[in-house]
């Protein structure tokens, strides 16, 4: 069964995607990495709204955890398999490719495969679109944007990148997948959608150990007991946005005739420091962790902020949730699953 928690957010955003969603119901649609934190709740929208899903995940980083109570559903297939090496004849109405190591620590234990996933992995994505004639989004990054010079950061930067460095294979291995897009766009004239998401949060993060993103892990830690580790000065920035937020930004932009070959940011325009939101997971936790200060990580950039004039004037989308509100579902979550924790 699904979580009461998820399944609230599953409704609001079938009620924000509207009647749009309706035309899902007689597709079928192929999301790669559905099993991970974004993809399984787009799994559950598309569920939801009746359509048939296939979903490929190599559980690499993805868990079948996040999926297991659609397994039985008729209208739902799972196969396990890398993207890399994932080819199909089958024909779909709609393809998301969503499928990539996403965690700053994985890019330095995986960045081969962090970088097939995007390249050979979006190729083979893009040509299963092509012989279907499907739609196809992909869910590409802030990080496109690298160290940005630019705040907040329009689709119209091209980005502060440094292609060797230890992020490289996320940052160059998304810029890499945008442009073969392009060219499919160009060549094949198909169609076509880029999402950069910008830091999301929410039920299903992971927090297994260092494998976590800042919010699941400062949680994890707080609930715990366990010191919160903010690396540097906490000043730098990120900008949160729930997790509902951000799938209904998805799921506009693949439903919307105005995105069609468009690059959108989907993001929170608030910005918060890294300290400031350990503070704030402190407090509504009500935790005795101590804060400590670690070794700043190379390449991270010190400020993040989308500009989502784009997304506003094409899809009529802006966040909802507040970072506070998003925080204390998450944290509830969090609290309910602690007794199967993931460490
Ligand atoms: N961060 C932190 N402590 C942690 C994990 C992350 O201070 O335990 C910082 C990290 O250095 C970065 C921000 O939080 O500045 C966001 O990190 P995350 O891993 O969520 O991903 P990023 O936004 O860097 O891709």
């Amino acid at each position: 069964m699904l979580d009461k928690i998820i399944s609230e957010d599953v409704d609001s955003i079938v009620v924000r995607i509207g009647k749009i969603g309706e035309v899902l119901e007689t597709c079928k649609i192929l999301v790669t990495g559905g099993a991970g934190f974004l993809g399984s709740y787009v799994c559950d929208v598309l569920n939801r709204l009746g359509a048939s899903v296939v979903c490929v995940d190599d559980l690499s980083s993805g868990k079948l955890d996040n999926i297991d109570h659609l397994l039985e559903n008729e209208k739902f297939v799972f196969i396990r398999a890398d993207v890399s090496n994932f080819e199909s004849d089958e024909k779909f109405n709609y393809v998301l490719h969503m499928a990539s190591p996403a965690v700053p620590e994985e890019y330095k234990s995986r960045p081969v495969d962090t970088m097939k996933a995007n390249s050979v992995g979006t190729l083979n994505m893009l040509e299963i679109a092509r012989k279907s004639d499907a739609k196809i989004l992909f869910t590409s990054t802030s990080e496109v944007y690298g160290d940005a010079k630019i705040l907040p950061t329009p689709e119209t930067y091209w980005g502060n990148v440094n292609p060797i460095g230890l992020r490289s294979c996320y940052d160059e291995g998304k810029r890499f997948s945008e442009a073969l897009i392009m060219a499919y766009i160009r060549q094949y004239g198909l169609d076509a959608r880029i999402v950069r998401i910008f830091n999301s949060f929410g039920p299903r993060m992971r927090a297994d150990g260092v494998y976590g993103r800042v919010v699941s892990r400062f949680i994890d830690q707080a609930l715990s007991g366990r010191p919160i580790t903010v690396y540097g000065t906490g000043r730098q920035t990120r900008s949160f946005c729930y997790v509902s937020d951000t799938i209904t930004g998805i799921m506009l932009t693949l439903l919307s005739d105005r995105a069609k070959g468009e690059v959108i940011n989907i993001g929170n325009p608030r910005e918060t420091t890294i300290l400031q939101l350990a503070k704030l997971v402190k407090r509504m936790t009500n935790s005795n962790s101590k804060i400590v200060f670690k070794k700043l990580p190379q390449d991270d950039p010190r400020r993040r902020v989308p500009n989502i004039r784009k997304a506003r004037r094409l899809l009529g989308w802006r966040p909802l949730i507040k970072l506070e509100d998003g925080l204390k579902r998450t944290i509830e979550w969090f609290k309910l699953r602690k007794g199967v924790s993931t460490r």
